[in-house]
């Protein structure tokens, strides 16, 4: 008999399908908690502090120039799809 229930909806693979609310982050270093940002400030912020221990990442802009380019993309294709979502509502 199987009691387990998966109430958890599927994540869809593409990223670009998440909730835009859901901010992107990346583990702390230092401590483990997540540190949050959204993708406008990923692009154009410097640098990003972790809010628990105060831990700051610098953005390596030669070797993530190329992520960051695609994450204009995303960002671009984010915006769009949210007009997408406004007109069909
Ligand atoms: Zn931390």
């Amino acid at each position: 008999m199987r009691n387990r229930r998966n109430r958890d909806l599927p994540q869809p693979s593409n990223p670009l399908m998440r909730d835009p609310a859901a901010t992107p982050g990346f583990p702390c270093q230092n401590c483990g908690s997540k540190v949050q940002m959204t993708i406008a400030e990923l692009l154009y912020k410097p640098s990003f502090a972790c809010v628990v221990c105060g831990c700051v990442y610098e953005k390596n802009a030669t070797a993530s120039a190329k992520a960051l380019e695609m994450l204009q993309n995303v960002h671009v294709a984010a915006k769009q799809i949210e007009e997408l979502k406004e007109r069909y509502r």
